[in-house]
């Protein structure tokens, strides 16, 4: 059975590590080629973008692929809807693996808001000390609201980093622990933590700081996810993917 798993995530990669060497699958981890220096996969990979639906239906159809894993993050949005288009069109089955949003616990201080511009204007006018943790993609919004400190932490050098007038700059990856958070919030007078709602417990710990601190958190919702089936266990996929063995 010929899988490919769309990646860049710790799903996929727990997903990759499981299924390494069983002789009965064929799968392909696909990654978008973001991250400077990736683990090296203990399966087959492709590495960088499709070329939109078109490229990605070429691809399954050359490949030979029997079913779709998309373990993309939650916030990979055009992604999904492209694995959504193509597995339709070409009557593929398609799965989701993904993680469990984070939900607010007595304590804290949540703002939900839509999206980046939405995190931006929820700021406010006055100055404040903001940690900003929502990857480096999307800093572009904070640049219309000058007026605060940013203390930003990404996993690579953001580009759009230097265009925010006042800014520091912390290179990190996860997983982060909660006396480290609680720490850094402190020493940066942090005022509010604005944060993508991914899920997971690798950088979960921000916002138990934040509960402890009493400090506000400006929450990026995830955006709609398809209507494909969507497991968030390892056992629940494996399943899955026994249910969809092509027939000989
Ligand atoms: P996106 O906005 O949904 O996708 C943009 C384009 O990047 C896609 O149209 C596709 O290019 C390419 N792409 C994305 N994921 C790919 C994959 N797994 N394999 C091959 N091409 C891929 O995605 P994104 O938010 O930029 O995320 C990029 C990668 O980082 C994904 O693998 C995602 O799982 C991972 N990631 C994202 C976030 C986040 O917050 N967005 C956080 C952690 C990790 P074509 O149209 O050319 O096919």
């Amino acid at each position: 059975m010929r899988l490919l798993i769309l990646g860049g995530t710790t799903e996929a990669s727990v997903l990759a590590r499981h299924i390494a060497g069983r002789s009965d699958l064929m799968p392909v981890l696909s990654l978008a080629g973001r991250t400077r220096n990736p683990v090296a996969p203990p399966i087959p990979h492709r590495m960088g973008g499709f070329g939109g639906i078109a490229g990605l239906k070429a691809y399954l159809v050359d490949a030979g692929i029997d079913a779709v894993i998309d373990a993309t993050h939650p916030f990979a949005a055009q992604m999904s809807n492209h694995a959504a288009e193509a597995c339709r069109v070409l009557k593929l089955p398609l799965v989701q693996f993904t993680r469990a949003p984070w939900h607010p616990a007595e304590g804290d201080r949540w703002l939900a808001v839509p999206d980046m511009e939405a995190a931006t204007q929820a700021l406010g006018t006055a100055p404040r000390r903001v940690l900003l943790t929502v990857g480096g993609l999307q800093l572009a919004a904070f640049v219309a609201a000058p007026q605060h400190h940013y203390v930003i932490r990404t996993i690579d050098p953001p580009e759009t980093a230097k265009s925010l007038p006042d800014h520091r700059l912390i290179l990190a990856r996860g997983p982060f622990a909660l006396n480290d958070e609680i720490a850094l919030m402190r020493e940066e007078c942090i005022d509010v933590l604005v944060t993508k709602n991914s899920g997971g417990g690798a950088t979960e710990a921000k916002l138990e700081a934040a509960r402890t601190l009493g400090i506000e958190v400006v929450m990026v919702e995830r955006p709609k996810a398809g209507d494909m089936p969507a497991f968030e266990e390892l056992d629940a996929v494996m399943s899955w993917i026994e249910d969809h063995r092509p027939t000989p």
